[in-house]
């Protein structure tokens, strides 16, 4: 195969999410040429946040890393200093109505982060260009050429979308902007992040839960759980209770053209009845909800995957897609990322195995036609189940029927 550039065959990552970081690890560990390139300024430039909670793929996110970005991911736990036993390795669910406990989906070995922090860790040691929002990309024999909004252009020889639910690179792997766009879930989210500095209220939250607890079976979801304890720097230690930073989200029907954030988004929650109608101390923590506190409401969306296009498309089996990109799916039971781990890990298999055959046209094709059925089959099994669980999660008569009361967080797809 004709490399880009002349020596071994470069990938191009389109994303710095969680996705295409871990991605990137995973291949320059197998000996990759790789750079990720991501639309946004840096890495700080959207100071939104929410947390994420590891659990079945953590293993497999682990064998991905190089022992020196593994090791450092405490700094990404919400709350590193915790002593993890079987209630903190949870999620309590309570019921909305009368506030009592349904039940508690145990997650063994799991681990809840930040995705700023987490992306602070995974983004060391890697080349990523900043400021680099893909528009298309072009192929022929010799090699791929991304084109980017700001008129430059970069080449590559594969190229992995990592760009998330809205993803550029899907539309083109799917050769359809129709089949490719997104659904509007008729659920509107809310990710709120709050510093009480107040140790009662704080408290509140962790009595709740110390890391992490839902509500459900009213007309709105309601989920908190503690987001800082520290400044996220190397060994630091846990501050006063009261200064610790807590976090909480809201689902709920509705329809919203676009995002309502800041002032406006919080005093639309603090006076929604639905909000007040959530159990304590849920409803309490929106109203204790500081007016200048990050807070975003937008309409959750999701795409139920399907069989991508043919070889025009994938530029026979040279671009293809992982993470939200390929699967957007709503919130429930955690299983975005697992599932974006998983598609990494199968990516950097296939690329391992097209490179052991000495980049054979044909082997690529068999190898990428294998990756994209599988992630498009399990992607879809995913996505669907998230949406019936949310169609469950309003009803306390169904809470019981959803996976996560029966199955927990485990994997189903
Ligand atoms: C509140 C919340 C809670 C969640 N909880 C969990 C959980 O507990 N467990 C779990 O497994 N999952 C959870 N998820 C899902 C999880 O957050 C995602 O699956 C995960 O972050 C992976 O995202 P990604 O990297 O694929 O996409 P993203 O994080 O969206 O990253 C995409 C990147 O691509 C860039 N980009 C976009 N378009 C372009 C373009 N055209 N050109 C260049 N760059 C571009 C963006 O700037 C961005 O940096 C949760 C999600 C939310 C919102």
């Amino acid at each position: 195969m004709t490399s880009s550039t002349g020596t071994s065959p470069k990938v191009a990552i389109v994303g710095a999410g969680l996705t295409g970081l871990l991605a990137a690890h995973g291949l320059k560990k197998n000996g990759f040429d790789v750079v990720i390139y991501d639309g946004e300024a840096h890495i700080d430039a959207r100071p939104r946040d929410w947390t994420i909670v590891l659990h079945w793929a953590l293993p497999v996110m682990l064998a991905m890393l190089p022992d020196n970005v593994a090791a450092k991911l405490p700094r990404a736990i919400c709350n590193p200093d915790l002593e993890f036993d079987a209630n903190a390795e949870s999620l309590p669910v309570f019921n909305g109505v009368t506030g009592d406990l349904m039940f508690a989906s145990p997650m063994p070995g799991s681990r809840r982060i930040t995705r700023q922090r987490m992306r602070a860790v995974l983004a060391e040691g890697l080349d990523i260009q900043w400021g680099k929002r893909l528009q298309s990309i072009a192929g022929d024999e010799a090699g791929l050429t991304l084109a980017f909004e700001d008129g430059t252009s970069a080449a590559a020889d594969f190229v992995v979308g990592a760009d998330g639910a809205n993803s550029r690179v899907r539309n083109i792997v799917v050769g359809d902007a129709e089949k490719a766009r997104s659904t509007p879930s008729g659920l509107l989210f809310a990710t709120a992040i709050a510093n009480y500095g107040d140790a009662a209220k704080v408290k509140a939250v962790v009595d709740a839960h110390p890391v992490a607890a839902a509500m459900m079976g009213t007309d709105a979801v309601g989920g908190c759980g503690v987001l800082y304890v520290n400044d996220g720097s190397e060994g630091a230690k846990a501050r006063e209770l009261a200064d610790w930073t807590t976090f909480w989200i809201k689902i709920w029907q509705g329809k919203l053209e676009k995002a309502v954030v800041g002032r406006e988004a919080i005093a639309l929650l603090k006076n929604s009845d639905s909000s007040k109608r959530l159990a304590p101390p849920f409803n309490l923590q929106i109203e204790w909800t500081p007016d200048d506190s990050v807070c975003y409401i937008d309409e959750m969306k999701y795409w139920v995957p399907v069989p991508f296009g043919g070889p025009e498309a994938t530029q026979d089996g040279r671009v293809t897609v992982v993470g939200d990109a390929a699967h957007p799916m709503l919130v429930y039971r955690g299983q975005g990322f697992q599932h974006a781990i998983v598609d990494a890990d199968n990516y950097v298999k296939a690329l391992v195995a097209i490179r052991d055959a000495n980049w054979d046209v044909d082997v690529r094709r068999r190898e990428m036609a294998a990756y994209n059925a599988e992630i498009v089959e399990r992607g879809a099994k995913a996505v669907t189940q998230s949406v019936q669980e949310a169609a469950l999660s309003f009803d306390v008569e169904k809470v019981s029927t959803m996976l996560m009361a029966r199955q927990g967080h485990g994997r189903s797809a």
